[in-house]
């Protein structure tokens, strides 16, 4: 038994590194480790993302989603401020194209005033052309507030105040086996072990096998949804100065294809949403073929799958044709050509699917002897992650007495 911690955290996520942070926040000087499988800390949902710092538009109210967005926010806000990280409020339209998208778009408008959504506006087409010269549509909502940030530089910055405060952060850890004991959790990895008093799992995209290594596996599973983006040629930036939305489709907790000025510049263009074939494929012809049967053998994909195939084919075709996806993007912004379109990054959602076919919709988090569990932590949880972090950390000095 070589090391010996009060408390691991699997997953250098933004979400393990943030509740790592607020833990050691609170309780300074506590023996506490992360344990990421990668070489570097951030290498999937967090450095793998639109770059938004969501202002709280689209959550339930009342939902851990409303909440700790909001607290989320302004804490993150308050972290890059104090790092020297840039961040910048651009501004998000959300654009009803047609008549029909309005009632939806008004839904929309009352659940983020619900949420104390700062500065929230109904606009119309003029003023929807004074803060994006480029779009069409009918009516648009206006977030002046939503931003912009590079969450993988938040995650280093993290990772360096919780190296600053005694927490270790080691890097090529594949945790393998959580064996509880009478007083404590072994946790393996790979040939090495650890023992700790308490356990606390973020694991994004393993969330559920890391669950199932614990006796909280549950009837959730992790189905992971791919979403790849273009990015706007330098020609063509200027169609874009800030976020552009559709009106979400309220059957799904995904935004849709939307254009983002990222805070280096560039804009980017979706992520779509389509099955991946792996946990962690990023290219349309990734597959492993464990995490597919995986997938496919749970009951609850394949309800999901009879729903929505339709739409799940639609997602496909425009995957694979880029003037498919070209055409979608020119609903919103007509000049948009397909040639302004150039190759972009990719990004893995790993979203809870219940067993009855459902898309989890809020966070959601688990608890077995010794172990707290993030089980579903989707978009907007890098906006949200310092208040995740947060609240995790006081889930576990109250269930763990640290
Ligand atoms: C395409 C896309 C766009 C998004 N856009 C936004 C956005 O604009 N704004 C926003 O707020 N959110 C956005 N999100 C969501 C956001 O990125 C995620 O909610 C957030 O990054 C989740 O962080 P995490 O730490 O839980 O997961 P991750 O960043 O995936 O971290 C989990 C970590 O656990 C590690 N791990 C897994 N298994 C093991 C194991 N067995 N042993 C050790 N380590 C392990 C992984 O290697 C990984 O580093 C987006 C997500 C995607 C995919």
């Amino acid at each position: 038994m070589e090391d010996r911690y009060d408390v691991l955290l699997i997953g250098g996520g933004i979400v393990g590194l943030a509740t790592a942070y607020r833990l050691l926040e609170r309780v300074p000087g506590l023996a506490l480790a992360v344990l990421e499988k990668e070489p570097e800390i951030g290498q999937h949902q967090t450095g793998h993302n639109s770059g938004v710092l969501h202002a709280g538009l689209y959550y339930a109210p009342g939902s851990r989603k409303a909440r700790l967005c909001r607290e989320g926010k302004a804490a993150l806000e308050a972290f890059a401020a104090d790092h020297g990280i840039p961040f910048e409020h651009c501004g998000k339209l959300v654009v009803a194209l047609s008549e029909e998208e309005l009632p939806r778009l008004q839904a929309l408008k009352e659940r983020g005033m619900a949420n104390g959504v700062e500065g929230l506006e109904e606009v119309g087409p003029e003023r929807m052309r004074a803060i994006e010269p480029y779009v069409t549509g009918v009516r648009a909502l206006w977030s002046p507030k939503t931003g912009i940030i590079d969450y993988r530089r938040v995650a280093c910055a993290l990772a360096q105040e919780i190296a600053g405060r005694g927490g270790r952060i080691l890097t090529g850890q594949r945790v393998t086996g959580i064996t509880p004991r009478a007083d404590g959790v072994v946790v393996r990895a790979g040939p090495r072990e650890f023992f700790c008093r308490n356990v606390i799992s973020c694991a994004g995209l393993h969330s559920d096998r890391i669950a199932a290594m614990t006796d909280a596996a549950g009837a959730i599973q992790i189905v992971p949804f791919r979403g790849s983006y273009y990015t706007l040629r330098p020609q063509a930036r200027h169609l874009v100065r800030g976020l552009i939305y559709p009106v979400p489709d309220p059957r799904f907790p995904f935004l849709g294809v939307h254009f983002t000025r990222t805070i280096n510049g560039e804009v980017l263009v979706g992520p779509n949403a389509v099955l991946a074939f792996a946990r962690e494929g990023y290219r349309r012809t990734d597959c492993v073929l464990a995490d597919l049967w995986q997938t496919v053998t749970f009951a609850g994909f394949r309800r999901l799958a009879r729903r929505h195939w339709r739409t799940g084919l639609m997602e496909l075709w425009r995957d694979w044709s880029k003037p498919a996806f070209a055409a979608e993007l020119a609903r919103f912004i007509p000049q948009i050509r397909p040639e302004d379109l150039l190759p972009g990054p990719s990004g893995v959602r790993a979203q809870a699917v219940d067993m009855e076919g459902n898309l989890v919709d809020d966070f959601a988090f688990g608890e077995s002897p010794h172990v707290l569990h993030v089980r579903n932590a989707p978009s907007p949880a890098a906006t949200a992650s310092l208040a995740i972090g947060r609240e995790l950390a006081e889930m576990a000095i109250a269930r763990f007495s640290l």
